[in-house]
């Protein structure tokens, strides 16, 4: 038995987008070649681009293709972020933190993971015209944050608002100008498409941006080098076929099957992804269960997906509050094609490892 349930990490690849990027391989041509050939990718290139603007509010020429969410974080904080302080949300993830630099200031959120909007309007009224970068949605908790009363206040004290949307694309409604942004990213694996591919939409005051990869002029200058067709062909069918997630039910019961083997929801309280649940399982090690349940057969996360394979406590839940559960919660994400009998197994699976882990604790502590 195997039950992926790490969708965060990445999306099972929708039929769509497999036989969207398939077909786009068989293009021989590179889109910048002006002959027939090129013209041909080049058409390939620029239907994915208006599927991709029209489905998340911006004009096509604004669209700007990148390899992924991370390199669309950069490119973001890099071009808007020119001459103005960066304010980071404490929760948001490491692509954009890592991007803002040790420089950025932090903006606190509140114990459900909402970003301090109090805060956020002191910050903006202390200093200098700022770069705001606050996501959508949490990729650990699925905290949905209140981005756009954020940009009216954004808007009111000269600063510009950068919103990661990498997880809340394709789960919920995403659209650029109704969140009053400036610019948001995106990431096809994280909707049901190939990885490899991303976008960053940008408003139209944005539109001539400071390119982070010079090149061949690719991306109207914005974004150097070759674009990858069948990623990009994969991502806009990707996204034209994934609708708003209807898991609720599902992770709610999910969420009831660990509640009653002893687990703490983190940021149940506020809105969330549908798909999305952080569990903390007090006084065992998010990495221990994570094995456990990989074992037997049931893969989730601890907290963010990391290359390295190392687990350390999630920057997230800390700055929640949740001290010591911050290094006990795992991820639960459930992908667009999760069934009944994947959340049946989870319960299995977790009520099992909780009842071996939690008297091996008791028995430590005694
Ligand atoms: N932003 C968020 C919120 C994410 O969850 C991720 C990936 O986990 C990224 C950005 C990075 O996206 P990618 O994997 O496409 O580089």
């Amino acid at each position: 038995m195997s039950v992926y349930l790490d969708a965060n990490a990445t999306e099972p690849l929708r039929p769509e987008a497999r036989a969207a990027a398939l077909a786009a391989m068989d293009a021989v041509g590179n889109p910048s070649s002006v002959h027939a050939a090129g013209r041909a990718a080049r058409r390939i290139l620029e239907d994915a681009r208006e599927a991709i603007a029209q489905k998340f509010g911006a004009r096509p020429a604004d669209t700007v293709f990148t390899s992924g969410g991370t390199e669309a974080d950069a490119l973001a904080i890099h071009a808007l972020g020119v001459g103005r302080r960066v304010i980071v949300c404490a929760t948001e993830h490491d692509a954009v933190r890592a991007a803002a630099g040790p420089g950025a200031v932090v903006l606190p959120v509140r114990a459900d993971g909402i970003a301090d909007l109090g805060a956020l309007e002191a910050l903006l009224t202390a200093g200098p015209p700022a770069l705001v970068c606050l996501m959508l949605a949490n990729n650990e908790t699925g905290t949905i944050q209140p981005v756009h009363q954020a940009a009216g206040l954004c808007r009111r004290h000269g600063a510009l608002l950068f919103v990661d949307a990498v997880q809340a694309a394709g789960r919920m409604p995403v659209d650029l100008g109704a969140l009053g942004a400036d610019a948001i990213a995106l990431s096809s694996h994280k909707m049901g498409g190939p990885q490899g591919a991303g976008a960053l939409l940008l408003a139209p005051a944005h539109s001539a941006l400071r390119p982070l990869i010079a090149g061949g002029g690719q991306e109207r200058g914005r974004r150097g080098g070759t674009p990858p067709l069948a990623a990009i062909a994969g991502f806009a069918a990707a996204a034209q076929a994934a609708g708003e997630s209807t898991l609720a039910p599902l992770r709610d019961a999910v969420e009831r099957a660990a509640l009653a083997a002893g687990a703490i929801v983190c940021g149940g309280e506020a809105p969330r992804l549908a798909n999305t649940t952080s569990l903390a399982l007090p006084g065992v090690r998010a990495d221990a269960q994570v094995i456990a349940l990989d074992l037997a057969g049931v893969q989730v996360s601890a907290g963010a997906a990391c290359s390295s394979g190392k687990v350390s406590a999630s920057h997230v839940l800390a700055a929640m509050g949740l001290g010591p559960l911050a290094g006990q919660a795992i991820r639960v994400s459930l992908p667009w094609n999760a069934t009944a009998g994947d959340g049946a197994a989870f319960a299995d699976a977790y009520a099992g490892m909780a009842a071996r882990m939690r008297p091996a604790l008791a028995a430590a502590v005694a």
